[in-house]
């Protein structure tokens, strides 16, 4: 591989880069400038779709390929004579960028909210979603539920569009206990409920397949806003209803 950056001679004095001055910068250097230039932060699970341009993606998944073939080599594995890996660098590329880390790299779906003409004040919950993440230590999954409680307030939006958006939440690199607070975050966006719940029962991949090995621990987190966090038989509700939908039973 060839680097851009400057090495030093033992007597100190910087040897000049091996790439021209006018050589293009890696796509990704490229997009970090541009974040940088704005103060806008591209942590793990941040969405920087907003500050992405046309073709970025296409030439980004390019860029990835070549890191995973480089990962593979120093994996020691024979990508150029192995039949079954010779194309694993641009699926891995190709399913992170596409698939499982998608929420960094795509905007929101465009979601409707309506006026809640009738002005609706029961609480309903939505649940279970499937949530599939990864973490952002192992960068293996993270595979569980999610049940969302709503009191509402001046919007509503579809039962359906809450899947769509907690995909996209989750479809980064996370720790589960902030994948649920930004899901909370553009939920309130969203629909500016009187109250909202949060509840995600998860699977770490990172505890059943490597270190501590065990196969059946699961996290449970919640997050409760508004009216669920002020009124404790809101709350209670929220948690019973959930009960209902499955919530408690073991997966
Ligand atoms: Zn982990």
């Amino acid at each position: 591989m060839t680097s851009t950056l400057p090495t030093r001679q033992s007597s100190g004095v910087p040897i000049r880069p091996t790439t021209p001055d006018s050589a293009p910068l890696p796509v990704s250097l490229r997009i970090r400038q541009r974040l940088e230039a704005n103060g806008v932060s591209f942590l793990a699970n941040d969405n920087i779709a907003d500050h992405l341009l046309e073709g970025d993606l296409d030439q980004l998944e390019i860029e990835v390929a070549g890191k995973v073939r480089e990962l593979l080599r120093s994996l020691v594995i024979d990508i150029d004579n192995d039949h079954n890996t010779e194309e694993t660098a641009e699926r891995v590329a190709r399913m992170y960028l596409q698939e499982v880390f998608k929420g960094r790299y795509n905007h929101q779906p465009k979601i409707a909210s309506f006026p809640n003409v009738k002005k609706l004040d029961e609480i309903y919950t939505v649940g279970p979603i499937t949530v599939r993440s990864a973490c952002s230590h192992h960068l293996v999954p993270i595979l569980g539920n999610c049940w969302i409680g709503i009191k509402p307030g001046e919007r509503v939006i579809g039962l359906s569009k809450f899947s769509r958006v907690a995909d996209w939440v989750f479809s980064r690199p996370h720790i589960q206990e902030e994948a649920v607070m930004i899901l909370a975050d553009e939920i309130e966006r969203l629909c500016e409920p009187q109250g909202l719940a949060i509840l995600v029962k998860a699977q770490h991949y990172c505890m059943k397949w490597r270190g501590v090995k065990e196969p059946q621990t699961s996290m449970v987190n919640s997050v409760v806003r508004g009216d669920f966090r002020h009124d404790p038989s809101l709350k209670a509700e929220f948690f019973e209803l959930v009960k209902q939908q499955g919530a408690l039973l073991t997966s």
